[in-house]
This record gives C-alpha cells, structure tokens and sequence, in this order.
C-alpha cells in the first residue's frame, strides 16, 4: 500500500489531474476526513494508507491554549505533537520526528527515554494532518509548523527533508517557508545541509550555554559539537531567513554575569535573534526555574548589546505539554 503523501502513487493511481487536484485540495489543505475526499476519486479506496498515527489521548490546557495529542504509530510506538493557539489567534503546531532521543539534554524529559527510531516522513505529516482536521473543526486554521518536539530532527535528516518539502509543497500543504521552523541541539555539517536546501526556513539553535564546560554538562552533544565548531557553520546560517538561539534559562546555572558575557561574546557578530525560554518542570527534574524579573534582566543586557531578544512563555505547562515535557506517555 503507498503513502497518501506520495505524488507518483497519486498520479499512478489516478489519471484525471482535474480529479486528483480537488482530491489534494480536500485532504491537505482543507483537511476533510478521508472518506469524503474519496467521494471525488472513489478509485483510490482500498489502494492508499491515509493516516499512519492514532490519536490515543487529547489532553487540553485548562490555563492557555495548547492542546498535547498523544498518538500511536503503527508499531506501537508514542510521540506527542502540540498545538499552540496563541493570544493573538495564531496557530502553530510543534511536532517530533523520532521516538525517543538519543540526546538527552539534561533538562528534558524526552531525552531519559533514550533513542528508538526515527519517524517517517508521512508519521511527521500526519500528525499536521491530524491537527489540521481538529482545528478546522474549531473554524481555526493551521498557520506554524514547528519540528520541535521530540527527538533531534537533524539526526533525521533525510526524512525531515522529505516532511518540509511536502509541506511547502504548493500540491499538499502550502504553507510558506516563513511558517516553518525547526530546532536542533547543534550539529554543524547538518545545519549547513539544512540552510543550504531551505534558506528560507528558519532554524532555531538550541544553545542553553556559551560556555563549553556547562553546554557540555547540560547537553553531552556537546562534547564532539564544540561551540567552536557551531561558531564555524554561522556564516552560512547568517544567510538564512532567520537564525534564531534557544536559551532555556535555569537557575544558578547559565544566568549568570559570565553567562551572560559568554552569550554576547560568542554571538557577536551575528543577526541571531535570541529567545529566552522558561524552564518548566517535569518529574524528576534537577533544576529550577529563574524569576521573570531575572530573565528580564537578562534581556534587557543582551537587547543592550544589540541583540534582537524575545521572553518566551511556554503554553500546556499543566498538561506536561511545554518545551522538554513531552515524553510520550498516555495518562500524563
Ligand atoms: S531537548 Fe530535544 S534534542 Fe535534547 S533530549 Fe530533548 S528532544 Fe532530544
């Protein structure tokens, strides 16, 4: 059986391009159910797989807008995608690309599962697909997708490539590059791989610290990604659309005055725009959150510097949905 985000299946299967492109426009870009679709092209029942995920729970923030879906893969396998409904009526849409992670950033509770696979492309789609259909149920539309959820996208190069261009893809999804994001730990040759195929699409760098012995204590990618190694890959990153540096502030830890002057120095030179992220607990975390005045203050000294620099609250605290919570499990 072939996948529903195969467009040489589709055509194969389907000779009239009149026939299949309103068959395209219901399934992905208004995302009706599959059997209403089929009205229009009843020859490709019985012939395609139209979803490979399950959604096993729906857990909705009683606090903000984010909803975490725990689904199913065919294997048995559970990941978690999140929908973010934003104040302002944007919409995005974090999604994982593997099964566990091999990681384990000290701060996240994907990375204590360890690696298990990596996800297909179509598992990447579906859980767009899937949300899709829930919004529109909600008259909302699906406007961001971001990769980054579980796992380490660029370790999952070939098929996350696949996903973007499918979305992007004016015949499936259509949505444009600057509604596209992913995150990585850092992995220097895959990020230029990454900004030389999608320009326009941004890429986020999950830094946490600039200084090397704490990077390394916090995330053990960083032992063979050095931060030297990262500064080499700027010049190509600083002609993308938008090279962004996650920064998950913990106490006592990478806030700091030497962390602070380690961040200027280290990105000095560069448009990186910097985003200050809340760490949100999770059972068994070893760290704690800093105070809104403190990462304010943090801030302010890095905008001082001349670095364009945002104050992110994570949305679905409470249902374990927030940045480093997702882990899998049904029953959170
Ligand atoms: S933060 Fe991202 S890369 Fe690190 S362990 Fe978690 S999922 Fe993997």
């Amino acid at each position: 059986m072939h996948s529903v985000y195969e467009m040489q299946s589709l055509e194969a299967l389907c000779r009239d391009s009149y026939r299949l492109k309103l068959f395209r426009n219901a399934f992905f870009k208004k995302a009706l159910p599959p059997e209403e679709c089929l009205e229009k092209v009843p020859e490709l029942a019985g012939k395609l797989n139209f979803q490979s995920l399950e959604i096993l729970e729906r857990h909705d923030s009683q606090r903000d807008g984010a909803t975490k879906l725990v689904l199913k893969c065919a294997d048995g396998a559970r990941i978690e995608a999140v929908i973010l409904r934003i104040a302002s009526g944007r919409t995005s849409l974090c999604i994982s690309s593997q099964v566990g992670c091999a990681a384990n950033c000290a701060f996240c509770a994907t990375g204590k599962l360890g690696f298990i696979r990596n996800l297909t492309a179509a598992e990447m789609l579906d859980q767009v697909l899937l949300a899709k259909r829930l919004l529109r149920e909600e008259g909302r539309i699906l406007r961001n997708v971001v990769v980054m959820g579980m796992g380490e996208p660029l370790r999952n190069e070939e098929n996350l490539f696949q996903c973007l261009e499918t979305l992007r893809d004016k015949r499936f999804f259509n949505l444009s590059d600057n509604h596209l994001m992913i995150s990585t730990v850092g992995i220097p040759d895959a990020m230029a791989r990454f900004a030389e195929r999608f320009p326009s699409i941004r890429l986020a760098l999950s830094l946490h610290s600039a200084r090397q012995e704490v990077r390394e204590k916090l995330m053990p990618v960083a032992k063979s990604k050095t931060l030297e190694k990262l500064k080499e890959v700027f010049p190509v990153l600083e002609k993308t659309a938008g090279f962004m540096v996650e920064y998950l502030m913990l106490k006592g830890v990478n806030d700091g005055p030497e962390d602070l002057a380690a961040l200027i120095d280290f990105l000095h030179g560069t448009k990186a725009h910097i985003n200050l992220i809340q760490f949100n607990a999770h059972p068994g975390a070893q760290f704690e959150p800093v105070s809104k005045e403190a990462r304010e203050e943090f801030g302010k000294a890095l905008r001082k510097a001349g670095f364009k620099t945002t104050l992110r609250y994570s949305l679905g605290d409470d249902i374990a949905a927030a940045c480093g919570q997702l882990a899998g499990k049904a029953g959170i």
